[in-house]
């Protein structure tokens, strides 16, 4: 965990989106790249992150709303390329420790594919 940490340096998706490690990229445009889960948690598992480098949800300023609004875009067109907009599916944004987040580069995780059954899960 990197809750506690104050600075925060680039991760693994960086390096995802600019394509220097490989990754199962399923769409990328000027603001956003998507990608498969490399442990997915349910048949469809899929993260959409933002290109540029943002920590956490609590960095987010205004000025990187078209970006974090693209990912809820996204996210649907791919549900509906992945055939399941209408069986329906779950999209995630973890926060810090308590919100279980382990990569710190703000990321949207679009689960379906089978019943997700409750919420939240303790
Ligand atoms: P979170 O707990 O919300 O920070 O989720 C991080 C997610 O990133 C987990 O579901 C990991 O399986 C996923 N992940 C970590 N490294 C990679 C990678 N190299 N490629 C794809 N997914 C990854």
């Amino acid at each position: 965990m990197q809750a506690h940490l104050t600075s925060y340096e680039e991760t693994i998706f960086s390096k995802i989106i600019r394509k220097e490690i490989p990754a199962a990229i399923v769409y990328q445009d000027d603001l956003v790249t998507a990608f498969r889960d490399i442990a997915p948690q349910a048949k469809t598992h899929i993260l959409i992150v933002p290109n540029k480098f943002i920590p956490t949800i609590n960095h987010a300023t205004q000025e990187d709303e078209a970006a974090l609004g693209r990912l809820f875009t996204v996210a649907a067109k791919i549900a509906k390329e992945e055939g399941i907009s209408e069986s329906g599916y779950r999209l995630i944004v973890n926060c810090n420790e308590d919100g279980g987040q382990e990569v710190f580069h703000i990321h949207m995780h679009l689960v379906g594919g089978e019943p997700l059954g409750r919420m939240i899960a303790k």
